[in-house]
């Protein structure tokens, strides 16, 4: 395959008509995009016109576009010229296909993309998109399904408040609210889509504690803003923008970033308006982009895309990346593009599939490699080898120093969190151990004794009825088993009680401290656990346990409540046992 280029000039209507001479006489096909500045004059009338010149030319031909603010030409992105590119696929078994989605508004959104997943060979789908991003949602929620070796990539229209965002596919309308969708498919076509990053987390992982869509209010149940005026002093007048695109967060999820976002702009209420959604209860992490550890980062990843030999490259890069080089914005496109053919544009959020889920992506490049056919052994460039060791600036040493010691203190942290799980907790059951629930018992007596609230509290006791016969008939394992599954259902009926706590007092006794209930509560939750325990097992094994349940007498001694509640559970065993007693 390969790739023609033209601004839309004085001599565009000549330069498509010898496009597509060659185009027809060799039986090739032809998928053209159309990049616009998304504030010139004109802009969708433009898009008309250059359509109909296309189709004119060559009718049924595939074509999309969309509004943009950066277009890459010649290598490089330019501001000023509407960009025409034409892929043109020379194996005879390579089909493209463009579609207006937004067409088919009669159809549920879920339905008008289901027609992806019938389609023969497919191997990437290109999306480019002026919805709003929960329709986008629910768009992909679709691709999603396709099988996990399908890529995915594109880019959201670039508008503001003036101009808004618009796609086009072939002969439809214009849309500021919907997506086209390329399928690419072929037994000899291959694409590899990769995204590039740059920035290094520093400091710890913050929870987002509020959010909703692209505010996010709350982190670590704190002003948002905090975190920029806290750890960098980050003002908020007009410059945090671009303060700020220094320093944006990683979302992660479990130990991956997923993606990164930037903070837009900051509400009097102390929220922040970040360039995308991050969801509430995400994990975030400030990061820090060194321009020369960026640049190094794309040139390194440029090798490797370069070693899957692609013809074409498609390159989605982020506006506020773009914003972030400002007169340098060309600097990573021609970078990439040294030796590769290059097209794309900036766009307002990158697409890309991350893990078989599509993701948008913020401050990144996303890098589309195609190709028909085998990879033809590259030439190595022997001039990159030498400049391999870029020189450290002193930030970019300090930010190392600050992410290094973040990582260590976070792995001891969560050493030291494993060594206190491990310290309260019951190695079997997994429950609070002993010494755990004791000093809960005595802390809370404490507390009540020292305050001038009302000490209501109870302590529920219970210890599996004749134990030692199971252990007998069907050996320990099995008794380790029981007290495995009878923690588990304890522990998921505890679990819905508001401040009750659950141990194991010995070996299978346990013990329950309850407080801000009334005695006929109690009553009740001890009972609902001896029928959770007896129901939980299977009928070859009975398992039956007897329970003691005491409230605490103010000004009693913690022990003394502690020996009612043995006194109570001695009490169920010596009447017939399977029962609760107790003495309220
Ligand atoms: P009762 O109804 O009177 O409670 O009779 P019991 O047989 O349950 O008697 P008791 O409570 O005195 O016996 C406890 C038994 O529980 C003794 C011990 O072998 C067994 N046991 C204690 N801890 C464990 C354990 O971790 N795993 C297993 N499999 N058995 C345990
Ligand atoms: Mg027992
Ligand atoms: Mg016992």
């Amino acid at each position: 395959m390969k790739l023609l280029q033209t601004t839309f000039n004085s001599e565009f209507e000549s330069t498509i008509k010898n496009w597509a001479d060659d185009i027809k006489r060799n039986n090739f096909k032809a998928l053209f995009h159309i990049y616009i500045p998304y504030d010139i004059e004109g802009a969708r009338e433009h898009s008309d016109l250059i359509r109909n010149i296309l189709l004119r030319e060559l009718p049924g031909a595939s074509i999309v576009g969309c509004s943009a603010s950066g277009e890459i030409f010649d290598g490089h992105i330019q501001d000023e010229d509407i960009i025409v590119t034409a892929m043109i696929f020379e194996d005879a078994t390579s089909r493209v296909e463009a579609v207006a989605v937004y067409k088919r508004k009669e159809k549920g959104s879920s339905e008008r993309l289901s027609f992806l997943r019938s389609i023969p060979e497919l191997k990437a789908i290109e999306i480019l998109t002026s919805a709003p991003y929960q329709k986008f949602e629910d768009e992909i929620r679709i691709i999603d399904m396709l099988p996990e070796d399908v890529e995915v990539f594109g880019g959201f229209a670039v508008g503001d408040d003036k101009h808004a965002p618009f796609v086009f596919a072939n002969d439809a309308p214009d849309s500021s609210d919907g997506s086209v969708v390329v399928f690419y498919c072929g037994k000899n076509l291959n694409i590899q889509t990769d995204r590039l990053m740059g920035w290094k987390a520093i400091g710890y992982p913050l929870k987002v504690t509020k959010s909703e869509n692209d505010v996010v209010y709350e982190i670590e149940n704190k002003p948002a803003y905090d975190i920029y005026k806290h750890y960098l002093h980050i003002k908020n007048n007009e410059s945090f923008f671009y303060d700020a695109l220094e320093f944006p967060c990683e979302v992660q999820i479990g130990n991956e970033t997923t993606y990164i976002r930037h903070a837009k702009s900051v509400n009097p209420d102390g929220s922040i308006v970040m360039s995308s959604a991050i969801p509430q209860g995400s994990s975030i992490r400030l990061t820090y982009g060194d321009p020369r550890m960026i640049v190094e980062h794309t040139r390194k990843n440029s090798l490797q895309i370069r070693d899957f030999a692609p013809e074409v490259v498609s390159i989605i890069n982020c506006l506020g990346r773009k914003l972030f080089w400002s007169e340098k914005k060309d600097i990573e496109i021609s970078v990439i593009s040294k030796h590769l053919q290059t097209t794309g544009f900036s766009a307002l959020g990158e697409i890309m599939r991350y893990k078989g889920k599509t993701v948008l992506n913020n401050l990144s490049i996303v890098t589309v490699a195609m190709r028909e056919g085998n990879a033809v052994k590259q030439v190595k460039f022997d001039e990159e080898k030498t400049e391999n060791d870029i020189d450290f600036p002193m930030t970019a040493r300090l930010a190392l120093f600050i992410n290094t010691i973040s990582e260590e203190l976070i792995e001891k942290n969560n050493q030291l969190n494993d060594m206190l799980y491990k310290a309260s907790h019951d190695a079997l059951t997994g429950v609070l151990n002993r010494g755990a629930i004791e000093r809960i018992i005595y802390d809370h007596y404490e507390k009540n004794i020292s305050s001038d609230e009302a000490c209501n509290w109870h302590l529920i006791m219970f210890d599996i009825d004749n134990f030692k016969k199971i252990n007998d008939c069907y050996g320990h394992t099995k008794g380790d088993n029981i007290l495995k599954t009878l923690s588990r259902i304890l522990s998921e009926y505890i679990n819905t009680i508001p401040d009750a706590k659950a141990g194991r007092w010995g070996g299978e006794e346990f013990m329950l401290l309850i407080s801000g209930h009334t005695d006929q509560e109690i009553e009740e939750i001890a009972e609902n656990i001896l029928n959770k325990i007896k129901n939980g097992f299977d009928e070859e094994i009975p398992v039956t346990i007897s329970v003691g349940t005491t409230r605490y007498i103010p000004n009693e001694n913690v022990k003394d409540t502690i020996d009612r509640a043995d006194a109570l559970l001695y009490k169920a065993k010596k009447s017939g046992k399977a029962k609760v007693c107790s003495d309220f």
